[in-house]
């Protein structure tokens, strides 16, 4: 395993729906998943990640709707029958055991030899980088060795197909990081399918190769990283990933209008058909500019706070009318740099490239 890829397989997932009385948990998921892709499942608690993964595991039996693995129907296989390798966040690991134990108990139970499992385990090993410990007991070891161990026994069967159910909500922030870039690299190197429910969205922008946001057991947006955060269809997506400010922008003529300005901007405006939407700003899109500024839109106003934050200051503006914007500068600047202060009256300017002119979630 050490040396070579796992191979992979699509999952089609087609008009799934699953109630829990009148509840509807999924609401008619559609999602096609490309052989050897790292999805990424994004949303708040409860709105049905778990369930869709624990419908692809084989756990979770839907209602209706269609789950196709390599093109094959699966939706009436139980799990065992799947061969999908999988992690949770209280990864189960059997504390009485030792390493080797837990990591070879699923060659165990598919009947492989013991020359086999001892080969195999000794190569996962090697590759989360435990074998040193390999007759370690469970409960004596840290929480990022018994994460790596649940990891390993996920994968020591080489499954096409790996679910991840918030796997590192458990382990502290850097050591959360670290892990995200192992695993990432992992997936480089076994090339699976993976399937990676999250409710971080930066843990699924450093992750993921595509991103599907869910809310309310349907899927609101499927994109890229970058798409996801540059062209968020709608402002809960705006305001789900990454940071934003809303300004209250109102519709009229074809133009979007801010404080009786019409702002130029170069991408569609989507006001879902009513004449008051959101101005949607990243506070790095924003730049200080003297009055006079062309290609730009610009917007007035007086700094009320200045924020140091280590890398980065976060300055906030007021714009008048009950609206406000916060803007990023990073901490070191040139010397001619000029860093605004509380009380100062500025003018901002945002590219007509990043306009972005939304209405509400669908
Ligand atoms: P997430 O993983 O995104 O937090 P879940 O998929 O676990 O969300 O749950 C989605 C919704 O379905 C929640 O409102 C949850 O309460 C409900 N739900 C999940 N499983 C059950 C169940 N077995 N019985 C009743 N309601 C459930
Ligand atoms: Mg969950």
């Amino acid at each position: 395993m050490s040396n070579s890829r796992c191979s992979s397989m699509s999952i089609d997932i087609e008009n799934l729906n699953k109630s829990y009385g009148s509840f509807a948990a999924l609401d008619n998921v559609s999602l096609e998943i490309k052989s050897g892709e790292f999805l990424s499942l994004l949303g708040a608690s409860g709105s049905g990640k778990t369930t869709l993964l624990m419908a692809l595991a084989g756990f979770v039996r839907p209602d209706s709707g269609s789950i196709r693995f390599g093109g094959r129907e699966v939706v009436f296989q139980p799990p065992h029958k799947r061969d999908v390798g999988m992690m949770f966040q209280n990864y189960a690991l059997f504390p009485h055991f030792n390493v080797y134990q837990n990591v070879a108990y699923p060659l165990k139970l598919r009947g492989f030899s013991r020359e086999q499992i001892r080969k195999r385990v000794e190569e996962v090993l090697a590759l989360v980088e435990l074998d040193h410990l390999i007759e370690r007991r469970i409960d004596e070891m840290s929480g990022g060795q018994r994460q790596r161990i649940a990891l390993a026994r996920a994968i020591v069967f080489e499954p096409k197909i790996l679910l991840m159910d918030e796997p590192l909500s458990a382990l502290d922030k850097r050591l959360r990081e670290t892990m995200q870039l192992e695993l990432r690299r992992l997936h480089e190197r076994l090339g699976m399918t993976v399937v990676y429910v999250t409710h971080d969205q930066r843990e699924a922008l450093t992750m993921s190769d595509r991103i599907a946001v869910m809310s309310k057991g349907k899927i609101q947006q499927i994109d890229s990283p970058v798409n996801l955060y540059e062209r968020p269809a709608s402002r809960f997506i705006a305001e789900f990933v990454g940071e934003s400010s809303c300004l209250p922008v109102t519709l009229r003529d074809g133009h979007a209008w801010f404080q009786d300005a019409p702002l130029r901007s170069a991408v569609a405006v989507n006001g879902n058909g009513s004449n008051t939407a959101c101005l949607v700003v990243r506070p790095e899109k924003l730049q200080f500019v003297s009055g006079h500024s062309e290609g730009f839109n610009l917007l007035h106003g007086r700094v009320v706070d200045v924020i140091f934050q280590g890398e980065t200051q976060l300055v906030q503006v007021d714009l008048g009318e009950g609206a406000q914007v916060s803007i990023r500068l990073p901490s070191r600047r040139s010397e001619s740099a000029h860093l605004p202060v509380k009380g100062e009256v500025v003018v901002l300017g945002l590219h007509p490239q990043d306009t972005l002119v939304l209405g509400e979630a669908r």
